[in-house]
């Protein structure tokens, strides 16, 4: 954690999605813990928050190994993917994260740069992520994007890339270990914002600069 950190000297804010600008992590919950069970895995919440950011793909690989002791296929991943997809398409729309669009309102108004970079591959969210916090596809950086997800850092050094600017001169905004995890690896400075069921201390030692607990908090931080 960093002592009185702060924005200055910053040209771009990069946010996570899921548990950042959508309240949406209760349904990838439920809906991962219904997919894995039909295909005879296991996932409790924690373990959907611990492995949040992470691709389908990298997920799957990981609960197939834990539980069947043995990876899964390309062709098993995809098929309990796209399961898991159908089914959070099917659960009721998530809201937006309270606050989350005055944080964004209050970052572009600053002059800094907005981008979106998630692990998500739900393509509903990201058509309308797009509409509701009026930003381009090409300034998103999603799992169609990048080949290896978070926690390697390479989706946040697409974002610097497309933004133009170095490392120390962005911000990400991340709610789970591993999005914190790609964003330190990146160079960033990450503030995280523990949306979730999980301890402050697992976010913490994953090297964010500053921890809040809603994107409420972190508007009012912006001031
Ligand atoms: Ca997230």
């Amino acid at each position: 954690m960093k002592e009185g950190f702060s924005l200055t000297g910053k040209d771009a804010v990069l946010f996570d999605m899921d548990g950042v600008l959508y309240d949406s992590m209760p349904n990838h919950s439920k809906a991962w813990s219904i997919a894995m069970d039909h295909f005879g895995m296991h996932m409790t919440p924690h373990d959907v928050y611990m492995n949040e950011g992470a691709t389908g793909h990298d997920t799957v690989s990981r609960i197939s190994m834990r539980d069947r002791g043995c990876e899964a296929t390309q062709e098993q991943v995809d098929e309990i993917y796209s399961y898991k997809a159908a089914l959070f398409r099917s659960m009721p729309v998530a809201p937006v994260m309270p606050g989350a669009l005055d944080v964004i309102r209050k970052v572009r108004l600053s002059g800094r740069q907005v981008l979106i970079v998630t692990g998500s591959g739900q393509k509903n969210l990201i058509e309308r992520v797009q509409r509701d916090f009026e930003v381009a596809r090409d300034h998103m950086v999603t799992s169609f994007d990048v080949k290896r997800g978070k926690p390697f850092p390479d989706p946040y050094l697409r974002g610097l890339e497309i933004a133009g600017v170095s490392a120390d001169r962005a911000v990400v905004v991340e709610n789970a270990p591993l999005g914190i995890r790609a964003g330190v690896a990146a160079g960033i400075d990450t503030i995280a914002v523990n949306t979730g069921p999980l301890d402050d201390s697992v976010l913490e030692s994953e090297g964010c600069v500053m921890l809040l607990h809603s994107m409420q908090e972190l508007s009012d931080w912006l001031g």
